[in-house]
């Protein structure tokens, strides 16, 4: 397919984000290119747990999941969603941002339902799993319509629906600068040349960090009272797939949020620094996939090549296996059984704003940014609620993500949680 020279938008990033802006802008008429310097689903998207939750301390945030968990609902299937639930188990230390998350989840009608106290919680978490033994729980945190989706089934579905719309995607053209007229982006130049566009939609995931430069927008924003912080750190997410020759999850098994502030001590030596937490699901052809540990790395950290595939960045140590293994045995008994685990599990750099919330908004003359802060699948509707803005009418459920909070100091609340996506 031949690039066009013209195009009304250009967006850059065939994940989640750009594929769904795309085809929301192109069913609304407009002529729509979409690059990626890779290929569809290459970036994230492409080997996200998918992991689809309401367990956030923003109401703004609630609201957007809200409105993704509609957009799952309407074709589970063509969108590989499981409807399974997701159950978060916390300790003392988080009980009281449950409380506060299930009263935003009342004021949006998002059914989910608060167990309190070391009993209820652990009452509730048996009736899901038996076998259920977490020590330290005091709080637990049930919301019926989240769930998880097959990532490559997501992706695979949004390309679909952009294709069928009229969106033309080109895979294998890296955008590498913007001929810019004042604030106004007049040409994408890509490595197979240049598009003239009206305005340019930045969907790059992790790799916003070059197209910011590329903009001339400042490495540092100003985040109010005189402060300033990188316009975005990373953090490595660590990821396995993990079968037990002894034991399984059943398929429909809801997704577990766990958080522990006792020592993960099997042998009496601690494996992990407390507070620790882990995050499981069903894998997709059987075992479980689990996460958590995130490490903190450099504004310059390796993105190419992206995640497992990277030969030293990709890779997890022998370390955080076991750790993985021993927490879910922390969690349910049945991994007591006698059988081998088998492990793959691998890395990947993710990308986040100052307060770690999302960014939907022009961020320079007609250059428009989907930036999600690594929350995902449960951020589906922003493409809806992007392309809605590119067109003219942008919501009120945007406000909050406009780039201007952070200079105005208008920053999304700080959960308890040791992570940067709670
Ligand atoms: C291991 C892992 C697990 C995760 N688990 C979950 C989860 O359970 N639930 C959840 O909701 N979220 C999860 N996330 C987060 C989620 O996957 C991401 O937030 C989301 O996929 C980002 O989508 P995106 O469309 O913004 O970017 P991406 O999917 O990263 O797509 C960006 C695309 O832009 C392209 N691109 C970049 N630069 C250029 C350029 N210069 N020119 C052309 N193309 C370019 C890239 O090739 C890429 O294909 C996880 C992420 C990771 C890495």
């Amino acid at each position: 397919m031949t690039l066009p020279t013209s195009a009304r938008f250009v967006v850059v990033g065939a994940g989640v984000h750009g594929l769904s802006t795309a085809a929301h802008l192109a069913e609304a008429g407009a002529d729509v290119v979409v690059l990626d310097k890779g290929r569809v689903g290459g970036g994230a998207s492409g080997i996200s747990g998918g992991i689809v939750r309401n367990f956030y301390l923003s109401p703004a945030i609630n609201e957007i999941v809200r409105q993704s968990v509609e957009i799952f609902e309407l074709d589970p299937e063509l969108f590989g969603f499981r409807q399974v639930g997701y159950v978060a188990a916390v300790p003392e230390a988080q009980a009281a941002d449950l409380e506060r998350i299930a009263q935003q989840h009342a004021a949006i009608g998002y059914p989910s339902r608060l167990s309190r106290g070391p009993d209820a919680a652990a009452a509730h978490m048996r009736g899901l799993f038996p076998d259920w033994r977490a020590q330290g729980i005091t709080a637990v945190l049930h919301e019926q319509r989240s769930g998880w989706a097959d990532a490559a089934t997501t992706v695979a579905a949004l390309a679909g629906i952009a294709r069928s719309a009229g969106v033309r995607i080109h895979e294998g053209v890296e955008v590498t600068g913007f001929d810019l007229h004042g604030d106004t982006v007049e040409h994408v130049e890509t490595t197979s040349g240049a598009i003239a566009c009206e305005a340019v939609v930045l969907a790059p995931g992790p790799w916003i960090r070059d197209l910011w430069a590329l903009l001339g927008l400042p490495a540092e924003l100003s985040i109010g009272g005189g402060s300033t912080a990188p316009a975005f750190h990373y953090w490595q997410v660590r990821e396995g797939d993990y079968a037990h020759a002894g034991a399984a999850l059943d398929p429909r098994a809801p997704v577990v949020h766990l958080d522990a502030d006792v020592p993960l001590a099997p042998a009496g030596e601690p494996l992990l620094p407390v507070p620790w937490g882990i995050y499981f699901r069903p894998g997709i052809g059987g075992g479980i996939a689990c996460g958590g540990l995130p490490v903190a790395l450099d504004g310059d950290c390796a993105l190419d090549p992206y995640g497992p595939s990277h030969p030293s960045e990709g890779a997890t140590d022998p370390s955080f296996d076991e750790a993985m293994h021993e927490a879910l045995r922390f969690a349910l008994g049945r991994f007591d059984a006698p059988g081998a685990w088998t492990s793959s599990s691998f890395s990947a750099p993710t990308c986040f704003t100052p307060d770690s919330y999302p960014v939907v908004d022009y961020v320079r003359g007609n250059a428009y940014a989907v930036l999600d802060s690594n929350h995902g699948f449960k951020m589906l509707a922003l493409g809806k609620l992007a392309a809605a803005d590119l067109l003219g009418e942008r919501a009120p459920e945007l406000e909050p993500f406009s780039l201007s909070r952070f200079e105005q100091s208008a920053l999304h609340p700080v959960s308890a949680s040791p992570y940067p996506w709670t």
